[in-house]
């Protein structure tokens, strides 16, 4: 069986665990603060395929993000950047997380990986459209700039798009796991 590792960075507020939840449990609980860093895993079939997921969410305060991108940048399988449309600081956050994530994965700290490592942009808050401060354009843009796939999702309002997301990047992974 496969053994796939997820990251989540971003922006505190950003919704990395909304995200997340709304993947793992189909639904929306509206709070999520934690002061730990957490570990989810979850069983599932992408392609008929077993395997075991494990991501990992760094807490709101505090510099998990950062952590994961020092140390364990190696310990990830593959990473989820999230901002929220509604806030253009998190998506200048997002632009400097997919800078850090593509040094690391050309040479740099992790010289072992020949190809790179998978990456979604993911644009959170979707049903905040009337507060939009990033248009979808901006995130298709930067996406193909760092050449990882995209996708403007609402954690508060639906499953569909983010179980879509994280299939295809579980797939890519899949894809790179198979080649080493
Ligand atoms: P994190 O710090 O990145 O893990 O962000 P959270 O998942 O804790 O979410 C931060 C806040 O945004 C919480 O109050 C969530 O309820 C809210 N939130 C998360 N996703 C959405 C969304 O898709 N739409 C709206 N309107 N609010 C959201
Ligand atoms: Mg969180």
């Amino acid at each position: 069986m496969n053994d796939v590792k997820l990251a989540l960075l971003g922006s505190p507020g950003a919704g990395k665990s909304a995200v997340l939840v709304r993947f793992l449990t189909r639904r929306f609980i509206g709070e999520y603060a934690s002061n730990a860093n957490s570990l989810y895993h979850k069983r599932l079939s992408v392609d008929g395929r077993q395997l075991n997921l494990e991501v990992f969410d760094p807490c709101s305060q505090g510099s998990g993000a950062r952590r994961v991108l020092e140390e364990p940048m190696d310990w990830a399988d593959g990473f989820l950047v999230v901002y929220n449309i509604s806030d253009r600081a998190s998506f200048s956050n997002a632009k400097t997380l997919l800078r850090q994530i593509r040094e690391g994965s050309n040479g740099g700290c992790s010289s072992f990986r020949e190809v790179e490592v998978p990456v979604c942009l993911v644009g959170n808050k979707q049903d905040l459209c009337h507060a939009r401060q990033v248009p979808a354009d901006e995130g298709r843009c930067l996406a193909q700039e760092n050449r990882c796939l995209f996708q403007e999702v609402s954690a508060a309002e639906s499953y569909q798009d983010i179980s879509i997301l994280f299939t295809q990047l579980i797939r890519q992974v899949l894809e790179q796991l198979k080649q080493r």
